[in-house]
Formats: C-alpha cells, sequence, structure tokens
C-alpha cells in the first residue's frame, strides 16, 4: 500500500530531503542518526508524556461545538490546542525537542520565530530546562509583535533583530542556520514548524502528533469510532496539519481538507498561498512547494495571520497535494476574519488568525449530517485581538 510516511531517504514522494551547506552535515546527520532511538526510548516517553500532561494541559478537549455544528448541518468537534500553555499547538514540539536536546548532550538552544510565537514556545520550555536562549527574528517582526519579544526576554531568552533581506520570518532562519554552522557542538536548532531538513519535518510531526493521538481516542469515546469522515487544519509550515492527520495518513476513509492563506487573494501579489501558487525549489534545506519568481527569487509572502505566510511548505503537505491525498483550500483575509467574529459569536471561543483559516472551510465545502468533521483550533486570539478590534470597528463603521 501507498504509504505517505516519510521513507528511508528522508523524502515523502520528491518532496523533503537534505539540501545542507558542507558545514551543517555532521549536525543533521547526528540528528538522523538519534532521534528515532530518542523518541522511541521508554523513559523519553515517560518525561514527554508527564509534561505534556502537567506542564502543557494534555489532553486537550475534543469539544462538539453544537451550534456550529446546526449551521453547517454535521457535526463540527472542535480540536482545543488553544487551551494549551502559551495558547496554542507549537509548546509540543519544543517540548519534545527540549528533551532530545538535553540527551544529545546540548546546552544551548537556538530558534527562529516570524510571528515570535514558536519564539515564545522555545523561550518557555529554556526556562523550564535552564537552557541558554537565542532567538533570530527580522526586525520587522520585532517591531510588529513587542509583546512575544518582550515575553521572551522576560522569560530569559536573548532576541536578536534580524537586519537582512526583507527582516522577516526567511531571513530570521536564514541566520539561525549561519549560527548552528558555528557552533555545531553545543547547540541545538529547534525549529518550529515541519519544515527544513530530514529529519526535521519528520521529528516534528512524531511531537506534533500527540494530537492525532487524543482525536482517535476521543472519538471512539464519543462517537463509538475511531476515526472522522473529515479532519480539517491550517497550513503554515504545516505543523498543526500533520499532528492532526498523523495517525490517519494512510487511513483513506478520512478526508483531508487543508487550508492555507490566500491573503487578499491568490490572483493578487498579495498571497501565502504556496500549495496553489509555489513551485517545486529548495528552501531551508528542503526541496518542497515554494513561492518564487520566474527566476527562482523566494517571493514575500502576505497574509493578515503572520504564523501562516512562510514561503514554504512542510515536504509532507506538498506530497499530500500533489497526489491527491489532501485538498487544499485558499482562504482569504476576509474570509478567515468572518469565520473568526462566527465562531466568537456562535461558541464563545475566540481563535487565532492561523485557526481561523481553517474554520473558513467550513462555509466552502457541503457535509451531510452523519458526517463527523474534526477541526485543529490550533492557538487562540489573545495575540489578534488588535487585528480583530480594527476589523470589527471598521464593519460597525464607528
Ligand atoms: C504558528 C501557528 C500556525 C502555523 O504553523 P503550522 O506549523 O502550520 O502549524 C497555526 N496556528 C497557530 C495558532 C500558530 O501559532
Amino acid at each position: 500500500m501507498k504509504s505517505y510516511n516519510v521513507n528511508e531517504e528522508g523524502y515523502y514522494g520528491m518532496f523533503g530531503g537534505a539540501y545542507i551547506p558542507e558545514i551543517l552535515y555532521n549536525n543533521v546527520e547526528n540528528l538522523r542518526k538519534e532521534y528515532l532511538s530518542v523518541l522511541n526510548d521508554s523513559s523519553f516517553k515517560k518525561e514527554f508524556d508527564e509534561l505534556l500532561r502537567d506542564y502543557v494541559g494534555r489532553p486537550t478537549p475534543l469539544y462538539l461545538a453544537k451550534r456550529l455544528s446546526a449551521r453547517y448541518g454535521c457535526k463540527v468537534y472542535l480540536k482545543r490546542e488553544d487551551l494549551n500553555h502559551t495558547g496554542a499547538h507549537k509548546i509540543n514540539n519544543t517540548v519534545g525537542q527540549i528533551l532530545l536536546a538535553r540527551r544529545m548532550g546540548k546546552t544551548r538552544i537556538i530558534a527562529e520565530t516570524g510571528a515570535g510565537q514558536h519564539g515564545v514556545a522555545t523561550a518557555t520550555v529554556c526556562a523550564l530546562m535552564n537552557m541558554q536562549c537565542v532567538v533570530y527574528m527580522g526586525a520587522t517582526d520585532t517591531e510588529r509583535q513587542r509583546l512575544n519579544v518582550q515575553k521572551m526576554e522576560m522569560l530569559g531568552a536573548t532576541v536578536i533583530p534580524v537586519t537582512s533581506g526583507n527582516m522577516t520570518l526567511k531571513d530570521a532562519t536564514n541566520e539561525a542556520i549561519r549560527d548552528w554552522c558555528c557552533n555545531p557542538f553545543d547547540t541545538h536548532y529547534i525549529i518550529g514548524s515541519v519544515v527544513g531538513p530530514h529529519p526535521y519535518p519528520d521529528m516534528v510531526a512524531r511531537l506534533q502528533s500527540v494530537i492525532s493521538k487524543e482525536i482517535k481516542k476521543q472519538l471512539q469515546e464519543k462517537e463509538g469510532r475511531d476515526y472522522p469522515d473529515y479532519l480539517i487544519a491550517c497550513v503554515g509550515g504545516g505543523s498543526n496539519a500533520a499532528g492532526t492527520i498523523y495517525h490517519y495518513l494512510n487511513d483513506l476513509r478520512v478526508k483531508i481538507f487543508l487550508s492555507e492563506a490566500a491573503g487578499k487573494g491568490i490572483d493578487t501579489p498579495f498571497s501565502a498561498a504556496t500549495i496553489h501558487l509555489g513551485k517545486t525549489g529548495i528552501i531551508h534545506g528542503s526541496k518542497t512547494l515554494i513561492m518564487q519568481t520566474e527566476d527562482g527569487q523566494i517571493e514575500e509572502p502576505y497574509s493578515i495571520s503572520a504564523g501562516l505566510d512562510y514561503p514554504g511548505i512542510g515536504p509532507m503537505h506538498a506530497n499530500l497535494a500533489q497526489t491527491g491525498r489532501a485538498e487544499t483550500l485558499a482562504i482569504t483575509d476576509d474570509e478567515a476574519l468572518e469565520a473568526a467574529f462566527e465562531l466568537t459569536k456562535m461558541e464563545g471561543i475566540i481563535p487565532a488568525l492561523e485557526s481561523s483559516h481553517a474554520l473558513a472551510v467550513l462555509s466552502k465545502k457541503q457535509f451531510q449530517p452523519e458526517d463527523v468533521i474534526v477541526l485543529c483550533l490550533s492557538g487562540r486570539g489573545d495575540k489578534d485581538m488588535e487585528t480583530y478590534l480594527k476589523e470589527h470597528r471598521g464593519k460597525l463603521k464607528i
């Protein structure tokens, strides 16, 4: 049977691999050799599970949203990753990677961050484990996301504003890679999504797979069967989606809808819809779909949602899209905003703007009354309040 998991060589179909400079070879190769044995080690599992339970707050609820279900004529369950410590799914990955780093004898952690969510999740676990933490962040983003910079600093991390390129996520990632090249022995690089060279996409997917592991158990209890008819998740790099679909990847009874950020529309220059608009290329060590110009320059993506404007996409998702295993929908800023206000009004839950892109899928598809849908509510909306208020006022013409 066809498998949608990574193969021995680190590829998902034609995507993935490890396209890295010679100087990084040993770092990545050591990680590749060790990650599976660490992740499968029983003492690692025990410590990881305990922290997920007592520190992160897992299992997160699988909540049957009754009013939303009535509105869309099907059963809509929300997987409440918004209730995790630090407000999103990202902490699942950083807890796992810091335990791995410690087992590999590392004492210093580096990370890249765009909006600052991954930076905060990394700084959090570094405080917890008493590890030195350096976070690279585009200078444009440090301006836009003051509060997250302050949180990281309060947590004890050093935030380095990156002034090369467009001074955003892509440039911060390049700088983090440069740091890792210079500090190969004591430093572990915690990548924030299912991107980067093999084994990162597979490692991060495995650490996030706790999401679908819980969904299976919770659906069995609530529905008497351990699989849904549909899974829906938003995709920036792809880690909350990977966690949501992981245990259903090869179960074709389960249909998968992924949503990416169309920004102002896929026919405008302001978009981050990598699967719709991207072409195959290499970014940050991985062969995948990338938003790029005719001559291969990476294009700056745009979305109202800072967590979704990465110019690449995880190789797992590139393959799911190419093979037709998943259907990808491009959701505009306006559609996401509408979905955010709808959830807030109907269920009393203010979602992250990223998650709102998943919610917007509900109005784009037809479902049957007996259909069971599980939608990953990847994060909470506190960080997006300024945007929401601005939009709300605009709509009310105050
Ligand atoms: C970072 C973020 C995302 C996008 O990242 P993925 O790796 O695609 O999951 C989605 N939702 C929230 C709340 C985020 O913080």
